[in-house]
Formats: structure tokens, C-alpha cells, sequence
């Protein structure tokens, strides 16, 4: 057991500082890294201390290990904290840090380097009985073998890169004519975007859910869940809106679902936080997708709903202490959303749209967390990932937690770029969100750009109708033919806009 007091945080943005606020919670010192592009970022006024690392781009400073370490030994630091991204995942960085003396918070090099890799994920779990997506089981070079894989399986099919990470090296396949292509295609871009060409094919799940469980596990052996995080709404394969507990699991299937997440995290005797990705069918069938070895993006939901702050959890764990609670300790209290706040133009396919905050003003009042890391006036750069904040809000149940979501999102005053407040507003106010009878093709599905051109919001449009009502009202009494066609020409504009929505 070695108490951690002092620790370097390897991130920046939101999540960099969201880990500051919790040590200074709990009385540990804090350094920041930075990038030139980051000299006036939160995180480096917040922290204690703070070090420039290099040019803008993550390869000449955030992803620097080697640089990180000699910032640790000067600085007498006893713990990294990778937060997600960058070197979280990076098993040869974590075994370095080891080395160093220092204290990587996250699980063992061989954890990650297990988990790192699709397909020796899954071939781990298999003498744990965890239900995997029918695919195949090792990577796959000779298009005319995979074909063959491919129809035994029967399409739609997926080509996943095994080393693929935040929705990317992933190609679906709807028939044998396109197959070659398409995994010509897959190979090349895992190649160029990891610098590992493996791919492997597994059923696409039509209607799949996207649920996952979240765990924390001590040096001691033991590992609890944290119950489950909804994440369907996604673009480009990469989550939008989360929210926890689920609309759909029923408590039977949550509990299958967190014991196999467990016999997951036994397979690569797992500690730390992490969190197992399960696809889900239209039936409620689950199958182990990958697990990711650190602290997730939509973490917030899960410790709204726990009261558990995963990042102290975190540290605890690292230091060596037991975990301070069983399963059975753990339940969940209401219901909890976070939608992310991307610089990104929904009306142009996502795109990201990078720039000042000309003005920001996050949304405030009960139930309301906004982890951010940028203040008005502040650029947000193109070199890193586009999210500007995760908005959360917790309430009693999912009903109250959405209504606080929509008030806060129109309570959130953001100019000069566009994000994807907007879009996440309209799927919040869906049926099909409400209901809870999603999937991860919400956007096929449900929604086109033009849902969204509107730039009054709907209680303006009521307002305006309201008012128009109301005139046509007094105007009614003088009875007059001539006010009679006066009134229509007031009231048909908004009328006009109305039938939009
Ligand atoms: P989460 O899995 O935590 O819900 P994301 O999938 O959006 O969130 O990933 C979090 C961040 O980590 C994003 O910035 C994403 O680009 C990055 N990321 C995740 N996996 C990888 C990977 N294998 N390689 C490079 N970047 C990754
Ligand atoms: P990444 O490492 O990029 O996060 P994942 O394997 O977690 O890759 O998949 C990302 C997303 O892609 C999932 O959340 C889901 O929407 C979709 N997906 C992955 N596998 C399947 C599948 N077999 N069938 C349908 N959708 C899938
Ligand atoms: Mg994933």
C-alpha cells in the first residue's frame, strides 16, 4: 500500500479536469500537461502545477510517454492518470510508468494489452461462458476464405479491425457481391488508422442496442458492477446520448448482464475501473462486444445514479485498498442523462465545426452537471477530439431526468460554432426516444437535418400562436369583414412554421 499524493494528469479538456476536481477533494496534488494550443486551457489553471509539453499536435505532446515519465521523476509524482484517449490504453506506456516507480491508475499492462485487441478479447473469455456475436474467432487475410466465413455466418456481416477503437475500422456488409471491396477497404484503413491490419467478421445485429456495464475491481480480487449505461444514440458507430439505469433490461437481465461483465473482468484478472460493452438484440439476447481498460467518457451517468465517484474509486484502487463496498451494498437511485456537446454541425452530416465560443453559458440548477473545459472567448482547437462539455442531469426517474435535460439544454447558451445541443433536444423529444423503443440507427431511422432548420425553439412557436389566438380573439368581436382577412394574414406565418414541427 503506497498513499498517493501527488498525480500527473496525461489528458487535457473536460476529463483532465474532472479528475482535478475530484483529488482536490481528497487532498492529493495535481500536475497538468499541456500543448502549445492548450496554454490557456481550465485544466492547467486549475491544477497545481503545470508543464508544457510541445507543439499542438497529441504526437508532440500528449502522447510523448517517455517526455510524461521525466515530468513525473522531476516533479516527485507518485501516480499518472491516463483519463481516456491518448495513453490510456497504451499497455507499453503503462508498463514504462510501472518501471518508473510510478504508479499507473488504470489496471496491469497485460490487462490492457488483452483488452486492447478484439479478437484476443474474446478468445480470453471463452472458458467463462460469456455470450459473444457469432463471427469469427482469429484475424482473417485471404478474402476468399473470409467469403466463405462470411456466408456460413449469413449477412448483414460486419468487418471489424481488431485493434479499432472509437467507432472506426468497422464496415458492414449487406451481400457477398460487395464483400471484396469492403474488406479491401476495412484492412486498409485499420492499417492506416492503427498500424494493424488485422480484421476479423462478425454478425451484424439488426436492431442492435448498445448497453454496457461498468466495473470497479481491486488488487484483493474482488469486482463488483456498477450496474448498466444505455449509450444507442450514436453516430458513426460513436455514442451521442447515454443515460443509466436502461429503459428495456429487465432486473434479471441487468444482473446476467453484470455477472458476465465480472467473468469478463476475471478473464484478464482485472482492477481499476473499466467498463464491458455488450450488443444487445431486439429479443435482449447480449453479447460481449470488447471491454475498454479506463475511465469512459460517459462515466457521470453511472456515478449520478451509484453516488460512487468512479476517479476516487480510482486512486483508492491504486493505492492498494480494498474495495469499500460488496454488490450488494450497491443500488440505483433514480435515473440519470448526459448528452455530449460536440462542435459539430448536425445539419452537415457531423462535421465538425471548430472556432471561438463567442458566447458560453452553461445551464445551472438542480440536477444539473456540466463537465466542460472551456470558458467564452476560448478557441476549441482542431487537433483534438471536437467535445466541448457532457452535459448530465440526474432526477427521480427517466421522465423528470428528461424534462430537466431539455430545460438544461435550453438553458446552455453556446455561439459562434455549432454543436449538437440542437439534435440531441429533438431525440430527447421523440417518441421513439421516450418510449424507450430505440436503436443504434436512431439517425437512419428518425432524422433528417431539416428537423432541425427552425431556429425558433417550440416554446416561442407556442408563445407566438398564443398571442396570435389572442388577437384573433379581440379582432373576432369587432366582427368586421375587413378584420375577419386581417386576422388571417397575422396568424398564418406562425401557423405556417408550426406545421413544421
Ligand atoms: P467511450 O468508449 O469512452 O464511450 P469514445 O469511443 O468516444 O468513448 O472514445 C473516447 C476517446 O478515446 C475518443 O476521443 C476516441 O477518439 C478515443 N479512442 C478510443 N479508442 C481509441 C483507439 N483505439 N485509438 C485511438 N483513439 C481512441
Ligand atoms: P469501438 O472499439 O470502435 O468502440 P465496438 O466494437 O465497441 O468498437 O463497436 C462500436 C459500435 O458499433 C457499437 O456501439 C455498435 O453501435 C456498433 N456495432 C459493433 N458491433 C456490432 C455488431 N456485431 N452488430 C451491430 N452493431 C455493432
Ligand atoms: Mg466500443
Amino acid at each position: 500500500m503506497k498513499k498517493i499524493n501527488k498525480v500527473l494528469i496525461a489528458n487535457r479538456g473536460e476529463i483532465a479536469l474532472r479528475i482535478i476536481r475530484s483529488l482536490k477533494e481528497i487532498d492529493v496534488k495535481t500536475v497538468a500537461i499541456y500543448s502549445e494550443a492548450d496554454r490557456k486551457a481550465l485544466h492547467v489553471r486549475e491544477a497545481d502545477e503545470a508543464v508544457l509539453l510541445g507543439p499542438p499536435p497529441s504526437n508532440q505532446s500528449y502522447l510523448l510517454g517517455d517526455k510524461i515519465i521525466e515530468v513525473c521523476k522531476d516533479l516527485n509524482v507518485d501516480a499518472i492518470h491516463p483519463g481516456y484517449g491518448f495513453l490510456s490504453e497504451n499497455a507499453n506506456f503503462a508498463r514504462k510508468v510501472n518501471s518508473a516507480g510510478i504508479i499507473f491508475i488504470g489496471p496491469s499492462p497485460e490487462s490492457i494489452e488483452v483488452m486492447g485487441d478484439k479478437i484476443s478479447a474474446k478468445n480470453a473469455v471463452t472458458k467463462f461462458d460469456i455470450p459473444l456475436v457469432p463471427g469469427t474467432k482469429d484475424a482473417i487475410t485471404d478474402v476468399d476464405e473470409a467469403k466463405k466465413k462470411a456466408e456460413d455466418i449469413g449477412y448483414p456481416i460486419l468487418i471489424k479491425a481488431s485493434a479499432g477503437g472509437g467507432g472506426k475500422g468497422m464496415r458492414i456488409v449487406e451481400s457477398a457481391d460487395d464483400f471484396e471491396s469492403q474488406m479491401k477497404l476495412a484492412v486498409s484503413e485499420a492499417t492506416s488508422a492503427f498500424g494493424d491490419g488485422s480484421v476479423f467478421i462478425e454478425k451484424f445485429i439488426t436492431s442492435p442496442r448498445h448497453i454496457e456495464i461498468q466495473i470497479l475491481g481491486d488488487t484483493h480480487g474482488n469486482i463488483v458492477h456498477l450496474f448498466e449505461r444505455e449509450c444507442s444514440i450514436q453516430r458513426r458507430h460513436q455514442k451521442v446520448i447515454e443515460e443509466a439505469p436502461s429503459a428495456v433490461l429487465t432486473p434479471e437481465i441487468r444482473e446476467k448482464m453484470g455477472q458476465a461483465a465480472i467473468g469478463v473482468a476475471k478473464a484478464c484478472n482485472y482492477f481499476g475501473a473499466g467498463t464491458v460493452e455488450f450488443i444487445v438484440d431486439d429479443k435482449l439476447n447480449f453479447y460481449f462486444l470488447e471491454m475498454n481498460t479506463r475511465l469512459q467518457v460517459e462515466h457521470p451517468v453511472t456515478e449520478m445514479i451509484t453516488g460512487i465517484d468512479l476517479v476516487k474509486e480510482q486512486v483508492r484502487i491504486a493505492e492498494g485498498n480494498e474495495l469499500p463496498f460488496k454488490q450488494e451494498d450497491l443500488s440505483i437511485n433514480g435515473h440519470s442523462l448526459e448528452v455530449r456537446v460536440y462542435a459539430e454541425d448536425p445539419k452537415n452530416n457531423f462535421l465538425p465545426d471548430i472556432g471561438k465560443l463567442k458566447s458560453y453559458r452553461r445551464p445551472q440548477g438542480p440536477g444539473v452537471r456540466v463537465d466542460d473545459g472551456f470558458e467564452e472567448g476560448m478557441d476549441i482547437p482542431i487537433y483534438y477530439d471536437p467535445m466541448i462539455a457532457k452535459l448530465v442531469t440526474h432526477a427521480a426517474d427517466r421522465e423528470k431526468a428528461i424534462e430537466r435535460m431539455i430545460r438544461a439544454i435550453d438553458e446552455y447558451n453556446i455561439t459562434g460554432i455549432e454543436t449538437t445541443l440542437g439534435f440531441c433536444k429533438y431525440v430527447l423529444k421523440h417518441e421513439a426516444f421516450t418510449s424507450g423503443n430505440f436503436d443504434t440507427k436512431f439517425i437512419d431511422n428518425h432524422y433528417t437535418p431539416d428537423v432541425l432548420e427552425s431556429k425558433l425553439t417550440e416554446e416561442e412557436i407556442e408563445l407566438a400562436s398564443a398571442f396570435a389566438a389572442q388577437i384573433m380573439n379581440e379582432n373576432k368581436k369587432k366582427s368586421t369583414e375587413q378584420t375577419a382577412s386581417q386576422n388571417g394574414n397575422a396568424v398564418s406565418p406562425w401557423r405556417k412554421r408550426n406545421r413544421q414541427f
